[in-house]
Formats: C-alpha cells, structure tokens, sequence
C-alpha cells in the first residue's frame, strides 16, 4: 500500500478534548528572551546549572550540549568488548494524543495508556513518554546544529529519565524522506486531538531507529523549564530526512499565535549549556533486540 493510501486510511477519530499537559507552570515561559537566561527568574531556578544542589547532583550538567566529535569516552567503546547497548522494543501504539501545546508538537503515548515501547538502557527499562520536536536541533555536533530534533521521552518506573534524541535534516528530494515523520506530521496537520489509528500502530523506534546505529550518550536536563537535571541522554550520530514542507509548518506554527512563539522567530531550541566536564560516551543500538525496521522505506503506521 502506498503512503498516501495508507495515510487515507487512518481513521482519526477525536477520543476527547484536553487540556496543556504540562500542568501549572511556576510562570508562562517562552523562547524570546532565554538567551538572556530569563528562564530561572520565571520561578525555574534549575535552569540557572548551578552545580552541587543538594537534591540535584550535577545540575550543571545542563541539555543541550555541543557534542565533540570525539569525546574522550570514545575508547570507552573498545575498551568494553560490545560498547554500551540500547535496546528498543515494543509494538507500537493504537491511540495517541496529538498536541500543539505552545511550545512544540507533542505525540503523548502515556496519557492514553500506551506503555507498549520499551527501551532498555543500563539495565534499566524506560517506557516512552511522549515524542515531540525543535528547530533547530538543540544539540550540536562539532560546533553545528541541524535543521531540526526530536526527543524520544522514556520514564522508568522509578522515576529517571531518559531522552533518545534523532537529529533531522532537510532534505532535498522525495526519495529522501522519512515515511514516519511525514504521517506524524499529516496527523499533527489533521488535528490536535487524541486519535484512534484504525488497526494501525504508531512505532517511532520502527520509524526512527536502525539496529547497529551509533549514538553518543551523557548526561543532561530537561531543555524546558524546569530543566530537571540527571537525565540519560543518547544522541544518535546520523540524522534521518524531514521534509522541507513538513518543516515549513512547523516553523509557521511556532511563528504563530497559537505557538506563542511570536517573538522566538519560529524557533524551540534552547542555547546549548556548558559541558562543565561531563564525560561523553558512544554506544550502539543492539542488533538483537530491536524491532525497529530502519529509517528508509520502513512503513510507520505498521498494519
Ligand atoms: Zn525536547
């Protein structure tokens, strides 16, 4: 079946209305004036990256980092035998919440009860949250952005948090796309409501992912407000395609005023934060337990 086929296919049926799901916020914050560092005075005072906060080891260990191409915890990954293995499993998700929440795009699988995707990092399981997205990236590699980044969300059930991270680059010719973003954008386009994919299932790992892939992996903080710190971060190295048009109305969203983001010129990323020492690591995404069927031609909405 062919993408547009498919995508016809999906019955979007609006579950309920709902409200942001970030919850009370200690003060409406945006993106125009955080280059200044205005984020702590709003009653966010983590954002500051003050270091050694009694119930915040390593808060100055803030996201988002500019990633040296070759971080010292390189050799880490010969030194090791296998390397550090992330594991990414699960079906997928029949019904998600497709949010314009004034600050990003936001696909929630856990407010509907989803917990099917599952990844496994240091042996510990993290359930995905959420997925949304920035431009341009917030991460950098070797002193450059890319166009665009979306953060996979996990929770364990311990509370800790993990982030996997896929760079996105615009790309330049229909061949090059991603069948996944391109459905999950047709769906936020469609609406922002909950949806129910008719017999169908919403698999980023399937859709972002390849087994083998190599990532970078640190630690860091939430990117907004209140920028919780001791989160595990895995960056993967190689970006996957947006499409220039998906791109475009993204951008228009956040320039608009129901982004809120009239004043941040269509952007969401926050300015990358000192690496105050961190130590940086590369890894890889198992080949035995991953599910995933890759970035090219992999169907995202998988019958
Ligand atoms: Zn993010």
């Amino acid at each position: 079946m062919g993408l547009f086929a498919m995508l016809a296919a999906i019955a979007a049926v609006a579950l309920a209305e709902h409200g942001n799901l970030r919850g009370a916020a200690a003060q409406p914050w945006d993106y125009a004036n955080f280059h200044v560092g205005d984020w702590q005075k709003k009653g966010y005072p983590l954002c500051a990256g003050l270091p050694a906060l009694p119930e915040h080891p390593h808060n100055e260990w803030q996201s988002p980092i500019d990633i040296p191409p070759r971080p010292d915890g390189a050799k880490a990954r010969a030194d090791d035998g296998e390397g550090l293995q992330l594991s990414a499993e699960g079906e997928g998700c029949h019904r998600v919440r497709m949010e314009h929440n004034g600050h990003t795009w936001e696909a929630n699988f856990a407010a509907l009860g989803c917990t099917s995707l599952v990844a496994t990092w240091k042996g510990k399981n993290y359930t995905m949250q959420e997925l949304h997205f920035h431009v341009e990236s917030e991460n950098m590699l070797g002193g450059h952005h890319q166009d665009m980044e979306v953060h996979m969300v996990h929770q364990a059930d311990d509370g800790s948090q993990l982030v996997i991270a896929q760079f996105l680059a615009r790309s330049q010719a229909v061949d090059e796309e991603n069948p996944f973003l391109n459905e999950t954008f047709r769906l936020f386009e469609q609406t922002y409501r909950d949806v129910e994919l008719s017999g169908m299932l919403m698999n980023p790992y399937a859709g972002l992912l390849r087994a083998g892939e190599e990532f970078y992996s640190f630690l860091g903080s939430l990117t907004t407000p209140p920028c919780t710190s001791g989160l595990e971060w895995i960056v993967m190295r190689e970006p996957t395609w947006i499409s220039p048009g998906d791109m475009d109305s993204f951008e228009e969203y956040l320039m608009s005023p129901a982004g809120y983001q009239a004043d941040s010129y269509g952007r969401d990323d926050r300015p990358v934060q000192p690496l105050n020492g961190r130590p940086i690591a590369l890894g890889s995404i198992s080949a035995t337990n991953f599910l995933g069927g890759g970035t090219s031609g992999a169907p995202a909405l998988s019958p």
